[in-house]
């Protein structure tokens, strides 16, 4: 029995799901595999574990397992249904990579899917579940994929067993065809249960006009017209990075700013939006609907843009007032204290107390105001929002499929995610999503995203697969292969690695089915990628293990130093920047060591860094002084612990452990460092374009490398831009205003094969 605070019991019974309950427990009693389809907002992710619960699934020998594709919704809805449930988190529990809160006690645990993959690796049959839930499987992304994969062939077997365990995939789309239609991976197809979800109609109003360059201004500019004019509700704005939500979030406090005290109660202040927003009506006649600056570019659409979404009642002719036009050019706004906007970011890399903040009410007297990235489009619901001004763009990052080059470029999103974005509108009243751009634009998006696995590389999958003895990774029941050229490209990586053996003849090359080697073996109870994997399992040379995993660390956290090219706001700003980024060079250049030392390269600048800030105990204030991203820092304090023991469990015998006052390495270590890390990054070798080579100008100081045809480069942020070494290694090409190498480190002449 689950006892429930009355008011949590109260806002449960609202939610869609709660009306399915006993359908969804029927189904999941009646047949191995259930397929959930909910929108966003109903109630899967928190309600659904409560009911399995409920119903026993966590009484017996096994647990509740619930995978989320994010971290921040693995923790956050982790804490969200212990307080539901009025449990301790000692019972509802969390895993992700670094760091996690289960205990023996666990009943139900939230985990990235990262986690139980690994898990598969040490238990194939998963015995310690009863039921596992893939949540968030419309996002499709790699690790989701191979689990439903691997779980239609694992729930089986546990039933043959006679220990039977349950498996529902939860999505938030109704496109589910790819899992319940394919036979390979169900040969009878699971049943899919469809909660109608209380959806309120959203009106979705399209510019007329596309900007295709400043999109972040118009979504400046949207929101503070819908704050000005429109009646209270909260806001939700889409962008597609950190950067931008940042200036958005800057220039909208700037507008309306927030500060304690300037707010009245509640209640007047209701009447005052009420007010501005009838003034600001009248007001909105003498607003230019036409941008002459713009009209050029813009082919200019007809025809009525404003369309009901969504299914209920039309509503009454408000639409036309709300229909707040096409925002002129790039004025700034003038700072309007007396409404105040309650702005909060919202994206991955936030800390988990900042990301809490969007799930509490707004202080009294202010509007809420959640500028964010993809997170809030279907993993996490924000409550209260009326308004969705959505740019309709996603940052991705891409591969090349050859080369390996990758970049992250911005391009238009789906239809599918278009109107997920705009659902979220739509959660408790009526509400208006605002596309900048036409309705012509959206009718160009594709249909639906493109699942993860066929855009990026896969040898880290196709190690673990082999790891789990799935010889032949071409034959694995995925819910969407991957690209041939891209299994062919891991198999061909991990070979020259020595994870796999070396097929005898072409024809066993060419069915992909190389078995396994001890080293490979190794190698997959890493938690890193394999290029990484292989320095680890180097690393007991000259005891340079603690410095491998440190690099290691460090080189596979994302971001670990602040931006140095950050825009400044102002004057004053620029000159304090300017400021800063001389100290941050500076510390670069000391962190990059001496000498030897040198060689190593960024590698040499993060090993340097790793260690100061430990040395300091990786305190916030230390990271804020020396340009290192806080949360960055501890991801890698924490790995280094979780490599350490994945080390010390291979290979026992070198009693390896995290020295938190880490000497920096010898010369001769250095060397040795090198050499490992030419070991893991052997095929990203470049070597520097001679002289008389240079037929072109544009090669000068250009690396040549053997997939590419074009020059790449040293950043100029590098440790080895000045140096120029013939020979390097790189961790990455990625394209940006040039192919850039990032984590470069120098390879001598005499160890180039
Ligand atoms: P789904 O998984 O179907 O998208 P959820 O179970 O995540 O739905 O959300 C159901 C409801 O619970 C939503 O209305 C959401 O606002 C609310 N909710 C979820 N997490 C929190 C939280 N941390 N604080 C307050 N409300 C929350
Ligand atoms: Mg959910």
């Amino acid at each position: 029995p689950v006892d429930r605070l009355p008011e949590i019991q109260e806002a449960r019974l609202k939610l869609p799901v709660l009306a399915e309950e006993q359908v969804i427990m029927e189904a999941v009693r009646e047949n191995p595999c259930v397929v959930l389809c909910g929108e966003t907002g109903s109630g899967k992710t928190t309600q659904v574990p409560q009911f399995l619960y409920e119903a026993g699934y966590a009484s017996g020998s096994g647990i509740i397992g619930v995978t989320e594709p994010r971290r921040v919704a693995a923790v956050s809805m982790s804490h969200r249904v212990a307080k539901e449930m009025n449990l301790p988190t000692q019972v509802v529990s969390y895993q992700i990579r670094y760091e996690g809160n289960v205990t023996s006690d666990t009943k139900i645990k939230f985990m990235t899917d990262g986690v139980l993959l690994k898990e598969i690796q040490t238990d194939f049959l998963l015995q310690k579940y009863s039921v596992i839930i893939i949540d968030e499987a419309h996002e499709r992304s790699v690790y989701t994929d191979i689990l439903i994969g691997l779980l239609s062939r694992i729930v089986p077997l546990r039933n043959k067993k006679g220990l039977p365990m349950k498996l529902l995939v939860m999505s938030a789309t109704l496109r589910v065809e790819d899992f319940t239609e394919n036979r390979k991976l169900f040969p009878s197809p699971p049943p899919a249960i469809k909660v109608d979800a209380r959806q309120f109609p959203v009106t979705i109003h399209f510019n007329k006009r596309t900007p295709l360059e400043d999109y972040t201004g118009e979504a400046f500019h949207k929101t503070c017209k819908i704050h000005r004019m429109l009646p209270p509700g909260g806001i939700l704005v889409f962008l597609t990075g950190q950067a931008e939500v940042h200036s958005v979030c800057r220039r909208l406090r700037k507008a309306f700013p927030f500060r304690k005290g300037n707010t009245t109660d509640e209640e007047v202040d209701t009447s005052e939006a009420t007010r501005k927003f009838k003034k600001s009506k009248q007001k909105k006649t003498s607003l230019p609907r036409i941008d002459l600056d713009n009209y050029s570019a813009l082919p200019v659409d007809e025809g009525d843009e404003d369309r009901q979404a969504g299914i209920g009642e039309e509503e009454e002719d408000e639409g036309s007032d709300l229909d707040l036009g096409d925002d002129p050019g790039d004025t700034e706004e003038k700072a309007d204290p007396s409404i105040p906007l309650y702005v909060l970011p919202l994206y991955s890399l936030l800390a988990p107390e900042q990301q809490a903040k969007v799930f509490r009410p707004p202080p009294p007297g202010t509007r809420l105001c959640v500028v964010a990235t993809n997170v809030a489009e279907t993993s996490l619901t924000i409550p209260g929002i009326k308004y969705v001004v959505d740019c309709g763009r996603v940052k991705k990052r891409y591969y090349d499929r050859v080369t390996g080059v990758s970049s992250f470029k911005v391009s238009w999103t789906s239809q599918a995610s278009a109107n997920q974005r705009a659902g979220r509108a739509g959660r408790t009243e009526p509400g208006h999503c605002y596309r900048l751009y036409s309705s012509a634009v959206f009718g160009d998006f594709s249909q639906f995203s493109e699942a993860e696995i066929t855009r990026r590389p896969v040898e880290d999958l196709v190690l673990q697969m082999k790891d789990l003895n799935i010889d032949k990774v071409v034959n694995f029941p995925f819910p969407t292969s991957p690209c041939a050229e891209a299994l062919v490209a891991a198999e061909q990586l991990l070979i020259s690695l020595g994870a796999l053996k070396e097929p005898v003849k072409d024809l066993e090359r060419a069915k992909l089915s190389s078995p396994i080697t001890p080293l490979g073996r190794a190698m997959a109870s890493f938690p890193v990628a394999p290029r990484y994997a292989k320095m680890l399992a180097l690393g007991k040379q000259q005891d340079c293990l603690p410095y491998v995993i440190a690099v290691v660390a460090a080189m596979t956290v994302r971001e670990i130093f602040e931006e140095l090219d950050r825009p400044a706001g102002s004057e004053d700003e620029s000159s304090k920047l300017a400021q800063r980024r001389a100290r941050l060079t500076q510390m670069r250049r000391l962190w990059a060591g001496q000498g030897a030392s040198l060689l190593l390269g960024d590698l040499m600048v993060m090993l340097g860094a790793v260690g100061a800030c430990e040395f300091a105990g990786c305190t916030p204030k230390f990271c804020e002084e020396n340009g290192l991203r806080y949360k960055a820092m501890v991801e890698i304090r924490r790995l280094r612990g979780q490599l350490t023991n994945a080390v010390n469990a291979v290979c026992p015998e070198v009693g390896v452990f995290v020295d938190p006052k880490m000497t920096p390495p010898t010369e001769s270590q250095v060397v040795c460092l090198r050499q490992i890390v030419l070991a893991g990054l052997g095929d990203h070798l470049a070597r520097r374009v001679q002289e008389e080579e240079i037929l072109d100008p544009k090669w000068k100081n250009g690396y040549k490398t053997p997939l590419l045809d074009e020059p790449v480069f040293i950043h100029p942020t590098s440790a080895l831009f000045k140096t120029l070494p013939q020979f390097v290694v790189y961790q990455e090409v990625m394209e940006t205003t040039k192919m850039y190498m990032r984590g470069v480190s120098a390879v001598d002449a005499e160890w180039v094969p």
